[in-house]
C-alpha cells in the first residue's frame, strides 16, 4: 500500500519535530554568557559580559541604527527587548509552561504580564478606531450603579476579564495546592496566573467579537491547558479540579452580586 508506507516514512520525521516541539515547549530558551571583551560606549569601562557592570548599559548598544530605530519606536508602546510578541507567542503554544517559569523566578522569560494586559487593551482601542464594532447593548438591570458598573466593565473588557479571573485564585489554590509539578502555590502566583490567562480571553474576546461561543470555548480550553501543564495533574485529575473551580468561581460572582444588590433591595 503506498499511502501506508507514505506515512511510515513520515512517523519517524513528525515523532521528531513532536518531540523537539515538547522539549521546546518546556525550555524554551537557554542563556549564553557573551565571554568576549567590550568598551561601554556609555561609561568607557572595560569589561567582559553582555552588561557593563558600572552603568548597566547593554554591551550591544552602539551608534543607531535602523534596527535601534524601530526599538526605540517600538519601546513607546512597550514592545521591548523581552519581547512582548514573543511573551503572546509562549502563550499560545505553551501557556502553563510559561506562567510556571515567570511565577518561579524566571522573570527574563516573559514581557511583564500586567503591563502587557494593558498594552493590548490600547492597541485593541486603537484598532477599534479603524475598525470599529457596533457598541454593547447599555446594561438594563434597573439599578442606576449597577447599571453603571455593569456599562463600565462593558467598556474595559480587560479589567473585567482580570476580576472574572480573581475570583478562580482561591478555588484554584484550594484544589491545586497539591499539584505534582508546582505544589504549595501562594495566593499571589495564583494571580498572576489569572493575569496571563485574562491575557488570552482578551484576545480571543476582542478577536472573535460578535461570537462569544467562540471566544469561550477557546478561553476554556486555554484554561484546561495551563493548569495541566503548570499543575501537572492528569487529563482526569485536571478536568474534575478545573470544573469545580469555575463552579466555585460562579458561586463566589452570585454571592457578590447578592451582596451589592442588599443594600438597595433594603433602599427601595
Ligand atoms: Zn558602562
Amino acid at each position: 500500500m503506498p499511502r501506508n508506507r507514505f506515512f511510515d516514512k513520515m512517523r519517524p520525521l513528525i515523532t521528531a519535530k513532536w518531540q523537539a516541539f515538547r522539549a521546546w515547549q518546556k525550555h524554551p530558551i537557554s542563556y549564553r554568557m557573551d565571554k568576549s571583551e567590550h568598551v561601554c560606549n556609555n561609561c568607557g569601562h572595560t569589561f567582559r559580559g553582555n552588561y557593563c557592570p558600572v552603568c548597566s548599559q547593554s554591551a550591544r548598544h552602539g551608534r543607531i541604527t535602523w534596527l535601534a530605530m524601530w526599538q526605540g519606536i517600538a519601546q513607546l508602546w512597550g514592545i521591548e527587548s523581552r519581547s512582548a510578541v514573543y511573551t503572546l507567542w509562549q502563550l499560545f503554544l505553551r501557556p502553563g509552561y510559561l506562567v510556571r517559569d515567570y511565577i518561579s523566578g524566571k522573570r527574563q522569560v516573559s514581557y511583564p504580564p500586567v503591563k502587557l494586559l494593558f498594552i493590548l487593551a490600547a492597541v485593541v482601542t486603537l484598532a477599534r478606531y479603524f475598525f470599529p464594532v457596533p457598541d454593547p447593548e447599555p446594561s438594563q438591570i434597573g439599578f442606576k450603579y449597577l447599571d453603571l458598573a455593569s456599562d463600565w466593565l462593558g467598556s474595559h473588557q480587560n479589567i473585567s476579564e482580570l476580576l472574572n479571573g480573581c475570583v478562580l485564585i482561591l478555588p484554584t489554590w484550594f484544589l491545586f495546592r497539591k499539584a505534582p509539578n508546582y505544589p504549595n502555590h501562594t495566593i499571589p502566583e495564583g494571580f498572576y496566573l489569572q493575569v496571563y490567562l485574562a491575557i488570552l480571553s482578551y484576545i480571543f474576546y476582542s478577536v472573535f467579537v460578535g461570537h462569544s461561543g467562540i471566544a469561550s470555548a477557546l478561553t476554556l480550553c486555554y484554561n484546561y491547558m495551563a493548569y495541566k501543564q503548570l499543575f501537572g495533574f492528569g487529563y482526569w485529575g485536571t478536568l474534575w479540579r478545573l470544573t469545580i473551580c469555575i463552579a466555585l468561581s460562579f458561586t463566589i460572582l452570585l454571592l457578590i452580586a447578592l451582596v451589592c444588590l442588599i443594600p438597595i433591595f433594603l433602599q427601595s
